[in-house]
């Protein structure tokens, strides 16, 4: 089997006759609400805004979904990403439980969303599973121990119950009560399409190229015409050259992801249930999840972002040091080819959390922007925060994903 380099299956697979395509933007008007970019994130604030009546404008540079959200693992977990003790050393401990008890309730609401819109994207429920070799294992257990105190609902598991549960030989593991697994191209789509329902209206292949301000009002100026609005919700994966200033809080980072060929039934019997997720404490961590057709899909290898020249050739070593190390952890998948092999880039975090809210710099502006490789919960948590904040109805405790956190 020849290994498909560069193209992720979820947009590979895609039926292009479901597509759907949307015009470029092409005039000037006024809007209520102006969204730059149309990933997960600015789908999932799109649907949003327009279930709340505000007739938002999305302004997408490519297609749907063709920038991370397209190339993304599909976890829709419930934790933030980082672990709950260092959120807790870094903003205090009311501030982490707070970050963790939202993200719980973006996964679970996220979840809801898509299956009550009827948005086909394979989702499932899988418990995600942190694992820990021998010398994680006691930092694994205080951070057991601090999430417990916190009142959070994870179940500890020995290396023996870990082997029953994930078929994994480690020392233990924690197990989150819900989370899900998702296709996030199909779920990207979905969303929009669904936003266009409500009263959106969504442009692709129109780059926003500036936006200006005044107290009063912000002009968002692309190509095809110039935007009037009060409220630019900027969802753009990460900062981009037109909020320059705001890069500094962003490492470019690169992940690799590997599908494999579907696993015949013996071998998938040797492998964990397919409502569970791995994650592992290894640095860089690996995410390994069931896909369509029995596939297994493995992520990791995450590095700073390699130039544009080596890309190539460090996606294929990368790919093929996954199957290696897939194999470690499971033997017997031993055989089995990679069918897709490709790699994304996201903006990192210091902390390891999305940007969230206004920024002082930016009047009229909402910002819904990195973190790690846990924002498709993310998407979720930021619609539910912006549309609050663009109604004037913020909560306490909304801007713990804030800039000034
Ligand atoms: C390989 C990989 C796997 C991951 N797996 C997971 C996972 O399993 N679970 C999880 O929770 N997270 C995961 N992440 C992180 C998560 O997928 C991404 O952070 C998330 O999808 C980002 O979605 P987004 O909509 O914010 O950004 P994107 O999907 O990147 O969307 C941003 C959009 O903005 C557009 N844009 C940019 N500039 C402009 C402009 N000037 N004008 C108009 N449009 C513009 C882009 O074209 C793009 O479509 C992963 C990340 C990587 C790299």
């Amino acid at each position: 089997m020849r290994t498909r380099y560069g193209t992720s299956p979820w947009t590979s697979e895609f039926p292009a006759s479901r597509r759907p395509a949307f015009p470029r933007f092409r005039s000037d008007r006024p809007a209520t609400v102006v969204i730059v970019g149309a990933g997960l994130t600015g789908s999932a604030i799109a649907y949003a805004c327009a279930a709340a009546g505000m007739e938002p404008v999305v302004l997408e540079a490519e297609r749907i979904g063709s920038g991370t959200s397209g190339r993304s693992v599909g976890l829709l977990n419930t934790g933030p990403g980082p672990l709950f003790r260092d959120v807790a050393a870094a903003h205090g401990l009311r501030a982490a439980r707070r970050v963790f008890e939202t993200w719980r309730r973006g996964a679970l609401d996220g979840a809801a969303l898509l299956r009550r819109l009827n948005i086909t994207c394979d989702l499932g429920p899988a418990a995600g599973v942190l694992a820990a070799p021998r010398e994680d294992e006691k930092a694994l257990r205080r951070e057991y121990d601090a999430r417990s105190e916190a009142g959070l609902d994870d179940a500890w598991l020995n290396a023996k119950q870990l082997q029953g549960a994930m078929k994994l030989s480690a020392a233990a593991a924690l197990r989150t009560r819900d989370g899900f697994t998702v296709d996030p191209y199909r779920a990207a789509v979905g969303l929009a399409s669904a936003a266009v329902e409500r009263g959106a209206a969504v442009f692709e292949q129109s780059r926003v190229k500036k936006v200006g301000f005044t107290r009063k009002y912000a002009d968002v100026i692309t190509d095809g015409g110039t935007i009037r609005t009060t409220a630019v919700v900027v969802a753009t994966g990460s900062a981009t050259p037109e909020w320059r200033s705001l890069r500094r809080h962003f490492k470019r980072r690169e992940l690799y992801a590997v599908m494999t060929e579907p696993l015949g039934a013996a071998m998938r019997e040797q492998l964990f249930d397919s409502r569970m997720t791995l994650r592992d404490t290894r640095v860089p961590a690996h995410r390994v999840r069931w896909a369509r057709d029995g596939r297994l899909l493995v992520a990791g290898g995450d590095q700073d972002e390699t130039p544009a020249r080596t890309r190539e050739a460090v996606l294929v070593q990368r790919t093929g040091q996954l199957m290696y190390e897939l194999l470690t952890m499971y033997p017997a998948i031993s055989g089995l080819h990679p069918q897709y092999g490709w790699e994304a880039s996201y903006g990192e975090t210091a902390d390891g959390l999305m940007y969230i809210g206004p920024h002082r710099n930016f009047p009229h502006h909402h910002f819904a922007l990195g973190g790690g490789r846990d924002t498709v919960t993310g998407a979720f948590v930021a619609a539910r925060l912006i549309v609050r904040a663009i109604q004037r109805t913020s909560e306490k405790g909304d801007d713990v994903f804030g800039w000034n956190r």
